[in-house]
């Protein structure tokens, strides 16, 4: 029989999903009763904190919050969103041309390339990465250059390796530091030299920098924009996220260049009709507070992660403390495929990881596994580790 109707084409050019014998396994192996532990996620388990939550629930009480918000998010959000940028990197915004409010970063990063992208563009993407660059290069038509993660190279992108045909093409470069998955941190230096890069080949820059406040050992990782005319050639995405436990409340900005804000800004105004203004309201009320809920929640990851990362030295992997984010990006054993050992860990632990080459080519060698489960979780799977061998 043929079908009602053929989806669009663009969704043909959506790479397969690769994670789909995982997810099957994965309710196989619930069904047969196992306590599964899951540790693919990349979503925080911990709570909102309690400040946030109770400003939400005041403003959501005040009607004013009721009616549409501004599309580019309301004057008090952006204010505080400067005064963070100020606080946190010393850098100075324009809260009504350099600030935009957006619904998660993830809504951001995805209509950008309907805002600078023609069809048949090029833009230059890291790989393994998080899968929404690529993808909204996809739906604007336009086609992807991908630069490789690789660990002799710190899990930077080689500039010097980007051809010169597809740096003088590209419209945009996506990068992002600290990163999921491999939890790469990167300096100023790097960014400076990104700014140069996407300076001479006027390629604009896109950051996103969803990570910074996860970070341990005092490291206090930096923006993009504090690099050296930064904000001339690029834009910087960020979150409430991560840094607050508010994945599920949908609050992001995007800040820096005032024309690359304003493209995105005009796609949006188009689709969406900006953030609830009582979630911006409670977003103002993190932003503004003294960060030690953000203290907090590192000092908690920063014992998960020694907790796994000393259970596996001891189990024999060879694996480095991640500086920053809640991802371990840990080198699959001799001989396997980050699959094969994805699936192992599943049939024979219980224990859900991501493997690498469902992030991008050169993740294969690796699988993914978050820190967003208490310790007791993180102290069972060591447990089942060792018992497997
Ligand atoms: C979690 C995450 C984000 C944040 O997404 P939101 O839409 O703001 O929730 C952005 N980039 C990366 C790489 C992430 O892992």
């Amino acid at each position: 029989m043929t079908s009602f109707f053929q989806p669009a084409a663009r969704l043909g050019r959506i790479p397969p999903y690769l994670f789909k014998a995982i997810d099957e396994k994965k309710e196989e192996v619930r069904a047969r009763g196992v306590d599964i532990i899951d540790l693919g996620v990349g979503d925080p388990d911990l709570p909102t904190p309690p400040f946030i939550v109770e400003r939400m629930r005041k403003a959501v009480k005040d009607p004013r919050t009721h009616r549409y918000p501004l599309y580019s998010g309301m004057n008090l959000f952006r204010e505080a969103v400067a005064r963070w940028y100020q606080k946190r990197f010393g850098v100075e915004l324009d809260p009504e041309s350099e600030v935009l409010t957006l619904i998660g970063s993830k809504e951001g990063l995805a209509h950008l390339p309907l805002g600078i992208n023609d069809p048949e563009d090029l833009n230059l993407v890291p790989t393994p990465a998080y899968p929404v660059y690529q993808m909204g290069t996809i739906f604007a038509g336009g086609y992807c250059h991908f630069m490789p993660l690789l660990r002799e190279n710190a899990f930077l992108p080689d500039l010097n390796a980007v051809p010169p045909l597809e740096a003088r093409d590209a419209k945009a470069m996506f990068f992002n530091y600290p990163n999921n998955p491999t939890a790469a941190v990167a300096d100023q230096e790097f960014f400076a030299r990104v700014a140069d890069f996407c300076r001479e080949h006027r390629i604009i820059a896109v950051h996103d920098a969803a990570y910074t406040e996860l970070a341990f050992d005092g490291l206090k990782p930096p923006s993009f924009l504090e690099a050296p005319g930064a904000k001339e050639v690029g834009i910087e995405f960020h979150s409430l996220s991560k840094t607050y436990n508010m994945t599920g409340w949908r609050l992001g900005m995007a800040v820096g260049n005032r024309e690359v804000l304003a493209a995105l800004g005009k796609i949006k105004s188009n689709i969406d009709s900006g953030a609830f203004n009582a979630i911006q309201l409670a977003g103002i009320a993190a932003l503004d507070s003294d960060q030690s809920c953000v203290a907090e929640n590192c000092r908690i990851l920063q014992e998960r992660r020694d907790l796994l990362v000393g259970g596996l030295k001891k189990l024999g992997y060879d694996v480095d403390p991640p500086r920053a984010t809640f991802y371990l990006w840990l080198p699959v054993p001799q001989g396997l495929t980050s699959m094969d050992f994805a699936g192992h860990l599943l049939e024979h632990a219980g224990i859900v990881v991501i493997p690498g080459v469902g992030l991008g080519e050169p993740g294969e060698g690796y699988v993914r596994l978050a820190l967003t489960v208490p310790k007791e979780r993180l102290e069972e799977a060591l447990h089942r580790l060792g018992k497997i061998g």
